[in-house]
């Protein structure tokens, strides 16, 4: 380990202190204060503090982006997709160790969450570092005397801003896509979850020339809008909130930066009546993320159920769902783990309430979370459906972030997708048939930038992905997400005759 250049603060000496990375140094804040991470659950206790960095150590990381790009542009492609491989490699060596922390800060169940975020990590090192000289330009016939030719070039600085629920998966995502094709990076990661992605960030930095990857530490509030505004960033990634996206987009408006911007959801999934059978159900489960405490953006949290299976299918998804394990997500036994802090723990009880005070509404699993007992001592809530639900209420148009279902029956088609389309969310989808021509129609209808058929799965690599309406702007994950929202074009024309 690297030792810190402003390591004046004060040590802590009940637990850890992690450092950032700014200019290839582990280092404290310039005055030296730490802010906490907590582990939620054990109800916020204390596991590690990280850097609490201001405008001076935001300033000290871009200046140091700004060096590093000077010289990381100009080396090829492919030695940088080399660069990528060689991370993967030793990610994945360390796999078990981050997954573990992963799990400690986030609240994720190790079995069915943190080990599969960090392989997927892995898996995106692979197929940038796999994809580096895809980099590439086109020519364009102006005729035999002239030279048109395009270059795909990097942007410089860019600010990646990503949230808590997936933290590893998404810094990964935002240091594969920048650095890939020649830009430098600033990540600042959730002030809830920044322990494991620190944990990457020094496996990358064993790698990378300094300045190339820098990590701040800190509030959104405090470092992320001094990110967001700082005249030496040439290019804004978000992942989080719209709310905070929309702050986002302001601060690239006023210096005219691109922004990609992926936001919240209030996905749909639509079954068929041909499609009341057990894998439909395990699908739905899966998509609305229930062992990630739907703590998603893609959660499938509005279940449009055909009235003529709505109670059969219902009989079976609460039986599914009544047997996963709540509990300690380090213990191999457990499916769902807890939610992430008080504040949204709190938002999750509320909408339960909201639900509850609904006239009509009918609460047929989970509900407000325990006073006592083991499941009191963290931040958990069981998995919670509600049914006979209105589309216009609140708890179905508003992201809960949490484990909480809404079921709404419909007759008609047409009404099916009006009800999924009426949201001003458009992330993710998900229909059911065995009627391939009925699931696609309805899939070219649904305004949504990522729709699944028949299967409720997490993203991979190579798909383009990124929401449409208020869920952002950008596609990210693919290769044509890479160059088209980390490169610029810039195109050369040669007369030939001279
Ligand atoms: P959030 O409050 O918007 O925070 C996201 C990140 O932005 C955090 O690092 C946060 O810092 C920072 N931040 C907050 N306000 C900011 C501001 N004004 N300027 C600069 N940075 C700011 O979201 P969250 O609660 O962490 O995450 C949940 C949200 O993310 C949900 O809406 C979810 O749907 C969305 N999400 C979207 C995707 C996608 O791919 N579309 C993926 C995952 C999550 P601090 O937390 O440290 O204050």
């Amino acid at each position: 380990m690297k030792t810190g250049r402003r390591t004046n603060a004060k040590p802590n000496e009940t637990v850890e202190r992690e450092l950032m990375l700014i200019d290839g140094e582990w280092t404290a804040s310039g005055d030296g204060r730490f802010i906490p991470v907590e582990n939620p659950a054990k109800r916020g206790i204390v596991i590690a503090e990280v850097p609490r960095a201001m405008e001076t150590d935001v300033g000290h990381a871009v200046k140091a982006a700004l060096k590093a790009f000077e010289s990381w542009k100009r080396i090829p492609p492919r030695d940088r997709g080399k660069l990528m491989l060689k991370i993967a490699t030793d990610i994945e060596a360390q796999s078990e160790g981050l997954a573990k922390t992963l799990s400690l800060e986030t609240g994720n169940a190790i079995r069915t969450q943190s080990r599969g975020e960090i392989a997927l990590a892995v898996d995106l090192f692979r197929f940038y570092g796999g994809v580096a000289s895809e980099q590439k330009g086109e020519t364009v016939p102006l005729g035999e005397q002239v030279l048109c030719y395009s270059r795909r070039e990097p942007i410089g600085v860019v600010a990646g801003i990503i949230p808590w629920n997936s933290p590893v998966l998404l810094g990964a995502l935002k240091i594969t896509m920048a650095l890939t094709v020649g830009n430098t990076l600033i990540l600042k990661p959730a002030s809830d979850a920044p322990l494991a992605v620190l944990k990457m960030a020094r496996i990358c930095d064993a790698h990378l020339p300094k300045g190339v990857l820098n990590v701040v530490t800190g509030s959104g509030n405090e470092c992320g809008t001094m990110l967001a505004k700082h005249g030496g960033v040439r290019k804004l990634s978000f992942t989080g909130s719209s709310e905070a996206g929309k702050t986002i987009m302001a601060a690239g408006a006023e210096r005219i930066v691109p922004v990609t911007l992926e936001l919240g959801g209030k996905s749909p999934q639509i079954v068929f009546p041909d499609a009341n059978d057990d894998h439909v159900v395990q699908s739905v489960i899966n998509a609305m993320r229930f062992t990630r405490q739907g703590q998603s953006c893609t959660a499938g949290s509005r279940l449009f159920l055909h009235t003529s299976i709505f109670d059969s299918f219902m009989d079976k998804l609460v039986k599914k769902l009544s047997s996963l394990k709540i509990g300690d997500p380090l213990d191999e036994t457990t499916d769902v783990g807890a939610i992430i802090n008080r504040i949204q723990f709190e938002k999750v009880c509320n909408y339960v309430k909201d639900g509850l005070e609904q006239k009509g509404s009918s609460l047929v699993l989970g509900g407000l979370p325990p006073k006592e007992g083991p499941l009191a001592q963290g931040y958990f809530m069981e998995p919670t459906i509600f049914t006979h639900i209105k589309n216009e209420w609140r708890i179905a148009r508003e992201e809960v972030f949490g484990p909480v279902l809404v079921a709404i029956p419909w007759e008609d088609e047409e009404e099916a997708i009006r009800m999924a389309n009426d949201s001003h969310y458009g992330l993710a989808a998900y229909v059911y048939s065995h009627d391939i021509g009925k699931a696609l129609r309805a899939a070219h209808t649904i305004e949504s930038g990522w729709i699944q058929v028949n299967q409720g799965l997490g993203i991979l690599p190579g798909t383009s992905y990124g929401g449409f309406k208020q869920s952002g702007m950008g596609r990210e994950y693919s290769l044509e997400g890479m160059l088209d929202s980390y490169t610029q074009r810039k195109c050369i024309t040669v007369n030939l005759q001279y």
